[in-house]
Formats: structure tokens, sequence, C-alpha cells
């Protein structure tokens, strides 16, 4: 786990108006931040900085403490959920969720334990042969969680990633993202454009408009806000 401080980051596109602009956010250890805002302002290229899918422009951002600005995305040690899933096609539910610890040559033995570890927590156990196709949005959306909790990583990233879900199961994985991220006690930094979320989710919301931090308060004080 880790604390994610973003001191004064800035993105700039070529020479327009900065897509992020003199943003900083401290994200404690464990704790479950909402980013959002309305379609363009800035949001996920802000999640993208915190990963390192995106050059920093201005300022610094600290993760667990260390300047990171110039570590590549594997040297990060975070895990990102994307809207898309990015589930291979091709594997097993099972050996999906164990890609990333294959890509770190974990023993056999620990890869199955963490890989039937996460299934159980992710209700996905009886589920472990089927291939992506065959499973429903909801599942996939956990073979995706079940892929970032078995790193071990610092912090999850979550980028819209329940956008693409009809309004029934979107209420369904909303609740279970809550409990899991309470549960994993993981510190999260979740983008999205949807209010409700933003409302329920999280212990803080940030708001964004034009690449400027409006507001950064807990969901009951923007609520009671006159
Ligand atoms: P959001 O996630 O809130 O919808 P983005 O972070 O995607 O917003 O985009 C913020 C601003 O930066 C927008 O004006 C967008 O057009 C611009 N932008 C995003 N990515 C690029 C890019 N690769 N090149 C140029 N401009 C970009
Ligand atoms: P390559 O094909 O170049 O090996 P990968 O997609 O396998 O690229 O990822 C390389 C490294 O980038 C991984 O070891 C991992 O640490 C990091 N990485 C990849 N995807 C993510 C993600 N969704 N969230 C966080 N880090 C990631």
């Amino acid at each position: 786990m880790a604390t994610i401080e973003m001191k004064n980051i800035v993105k700039k596109y070529g020479d327009g108006f900065p897509a992020v602009n003199d943003v900083s956010i401290d994200v404690a250890d464990g704790e479950f931040l909402i980013l959002v805002g309305p379609s363009g302002c800035g949001k996920s290229t802000l999640l993208r900085m915190i990963v390192g899918l995106e050059d920093i422009s201005g300022g610094d951002m600290v993760i667990g403490g260390k300047r990171v600005n110039d570590l590549a995305p594997r040297d990060r040690n975070l895990s990102m959920v994307f809207q898309n899933y990015a589930l291979y096609p091709h594997l097993s539910v099972y050996e999906n969720i164990a890609f990333p610890l294959r890509l770190q040559k974990r023993p056999e033995k620990e890869i199955d334990e963490k890989v039937r570890e996460a299934s159980k927590t992710l209700d996905l156990d009886e589920h472990l042969e089927r291939k992506p196709a065959n499973l429903s949005g909801g599942q996939r959306q956990r073979v995706a969680m079940g892929r970032a909790i078995v790193r071990e990583a610092d912090a999850f990233l979550f980028d819209e990633p329940l956008s693409n879900l009809d309004a029934k199961l979107r209420g369904q994985m909303r609740t279970e993202i809550a409990r899991l991220q309470k549960k994993l006690g993981i510190t999260t930094v979740y983008v999205t454009h949807d209010q409700t979320e933003a409302m329920t989710l999280g212990d803080r919301v940030a708001v964004m408009k034009r690449g400027i931090l409006q507001q950064l308060a807990t969901p009951r004080e923007l609520y009671e806000q006159p």
C-alpha cells in the first residue's frame, strides 16, 4: 500500500489550454479517492500520469514517498483496471488472473494459491476454466479485478470501469467494488463521470473542470453544501 501525492501536476498537449492545470491532491494510505468531472476535464490524463502512461509536464508525482516522474509503469507497482477490461480472449479465467504472476516468473505453487484465493474473494471459483467470451459483463469485470489483486500492487487505479455495463449490473458492481476496496484496504483512485458513483463509492471526491481541481471533499461535505 502507499500514499499518492500529486504536487502541482501540469499536463500540456501542444500549445493549448493545459489538460491538467496545477492539480495537487494527497491520497492517504488505504483511501478511496474519486476523480469526477465532465468529459474532457482531464481526469483520465491525471490517472494516466499516476500510472506512468503519460509524461508529466510539470510538478511532482510521489508514490509511497518516492518521486516517480521518470519511472516506467512497470516500476511503479500499481494496478490499473480499464473500462474495456483488457482480458486476453484466448486465455481461461484462471490464466487471465495468473498472467501478471507469470510475467513475474513466480513459482507455480504460489501462482496457484494466489489465483484460487483471489477467485474465491471474487466469486469466480466456479468459472476458472471459462474463456472471457463466455462470461457476463460483471464476471469479466471481476476477472480484471482478480488480475489487479494478485499483483499485490501498492494502489488500484480505475478508469471508468463500469461505463460499459447496464444500469442494474453497474449498481451491483459499485457495491462489490466498494466492499472489496474496504476489505483489501488498498489505496484507490477511481475515475468516473457518473455522479452516483462519485457520491456513493469513495472516501473523498475530487471534482475537476477544464483541467482544474475545483473541489476536494467527502461526499457528505459535497452533499451538504448550499
Ligand atoms: P477526461 O478523462 O476527463 O474525459 P482527458 O484527460 O481524456 O479528459 O482529456 C483532457 C483534455 O486533454 C481534453 O481536452 C482532451 O481533448 C485532451 N487530450 C487528451 N489526450 C490527448 C492527446 N493524446 N493529445 C492531445 N490532447 C489530448
Ligand atoms: P509488454 O508487452 O511491453 O511487456 P505489458 O502490458 O505486459 O507490456 O506490461 C509491462 C509492464 O507494465 C507490466 O509488468 C506491468 O508492471 C505494467 N503494466 C501493464 N499493464 C498494467 C496495468 N493495467 N496497470 C499497471 N501496470 C501495468
